[in-house]
């Protein structure tokens, strides 16, 4: 049996929401865990996660991506004496020196306040064990490589290295947003760090078959899988714009096509969206990475939104995107060649400041109704779960 101790960050800070917040940690852990028949145990505001060995791999996968925890690593309880106590930080100091670690510091937690000694005396006596015990480690208190960490509750529990958690708050403890996702590397990273604020997402995706290709949605839909291993479950809204696509090229000046273009998506995703009771749109939209997304332009695709449009990247620098697509996973997909918007729609001179009065009347005179209000008809619906995200394209 392997027990994993789970420090919650963010969260000890929400006061009297703190029992809610739990709760919805508590339920997305559940749902993560289905399948590895671990079994979730929480206490004085701490979670365990109790796991037959032979599944250490697989809950530690899970709690690599679990959303709103400050920090896990794995614990042995033992007895509540001062003995057994001190045992464990030395059996817990020598796998340290064994890793290479030099410099270390006892950090202790009395909850259970008849434990004889109290936390300093628990800090003093463990740091005297150890020292002795394993003269390759030493006392740093102010720089520690490494802390070895004790807490006395039901049981007394001791652990060394332990690991980083995502942080941020629970999915679903935040609303629901509808996230633009194309194939391209940054909307999957803007979904993921709303998820991290605790947004549960649905996306939608707007396809121009069949001058976009089948691998394209295939693309899209892997995305979202990937996105869902954080987030939960995440239904895909796929809507066919060929036809709005077709009205732009024949109605307006080439140099307006992608901003009207992203007025129509605005304007479709938020008819979406309030429909299905989802607050906000999410966009990867960054500042002046590409013509359509000047501040005048974003000002006109912003206009036909209806609903808040958060754009998390908008002061990121593609860099640092990259740096969060590859760690989340969902890099080496967004780079698959599949295009998300047809180049033969693309202008050669797109328009860099468009005015809002100009784009709204472009706008106006494309008479999109009918066309998006049969688009939106014609979604299809697909349910995006972490099983999918290794399928291959
Ligand atoms: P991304 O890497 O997310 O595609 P980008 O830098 O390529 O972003 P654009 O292609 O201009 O920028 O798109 C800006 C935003 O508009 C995207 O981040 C996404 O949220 C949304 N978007 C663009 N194309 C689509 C699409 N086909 N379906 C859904 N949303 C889209
Ligand atoms: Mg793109």
């Amino acid at each position: 049996m392997t027990t994993f101790l789970l420090k919650l960050g963010e969260l000890t800070l929400k006061g009297g929401n703190r029992q809610e917040f739990e709760q919805i940690l508590k339920r997305n852990l559940t749902t993560m865990l289905k399948g590895t028949r671990a079994v979730i145990n929480c206490t004085q505001g701490r979670f365990f996660v109790h796991c037959e060995t032979d599944r250490e791999r697989q809950v530690e996968a899970v709690l690599d991506r679990l959303i709103g925890i400050a920090g896990w690593a794995k614990t042995s309880p033992c007895d509540k004496t001062v003995e057994a106590v001190l045992e464990a930080c030395v059996a817990e100091a020598r796998a340290l020196a064994a890793a290479g670690i030099r410099t270390f510091k006892i950090e202790a937690r009395r909850a259970d306040k008849s434990f004889p000694l109290d936390s300093y005396g628990i800090m003093r006596a463990a740091g005297d064990a150890v020292c002795e015990a394993v003269p390759e480690l030493q006392v740093d208190v102010q720089h520690p490589q490494q802390i070895i960490s004790v807490e006395i509750r039901e049981r007394a529990y001791v652990y060394g290295l332990s690991h980083r958690g995502r942080r941020g708050l629970p999915v679903g403890s935040a609303g629901r947003g509808l996230l633009l996702l194309s194939g391209g590397i940054d909307s999957p990273v803007a979904g993921y760090l709303m998820a991290n604020r605790g947004m549960r997402l649905e996306a939608i995706y707007f396809h121009a078959y069949p001058y976009t290709s089948e691998e394209a949605q295939k693309k899209v839909h892997k995305l979202a899988s990937i996105i869902s291993q954080y987030a939960l479950p995440v239904r895909l809204h796929t809507i066919p714009f060929t036809q709005i696509q077709v009205r732009i090229k024949q109605r307006s000046p080439e140099q307006w096509s992608t901003v009207l273009l992203r007025m129509a998506m605005m304007d479709a995703a938020g008819r979406l969206a309030r429909r299905n009771r989802i607050h906000c749109l999410v966009t990867g939209e960054s500042l002046s990475q590409v013509a359509s997304q000047t501040v005048e332009n974003i000002q006109c695709t912003e206009s036909t939104a209806r609903l808040p449009v958060f754009r998390p990247l908008i002061g990121t620098d593609k860099e640092d995107t990259v740096r969060i697509a590859r760690e989340i996973g969902t890099y080496e997909t967004s780079i698959l060649p599949y295009e998300d918007c047809c180049v033969l729609f693309s202008p050669a001179h797109p328009i860099l400041h468009g005015h809002i009065d100009e784009a709204k009347a472009l706008y106006e005179s494309l008479e999109l109704e009918d066309l998006l209000e049969e688009a939106l008809r014609n979604e299809k619906i697909e349910k995006c779960t972490s099983e999918d995200a290794d399928l291959t394209i």
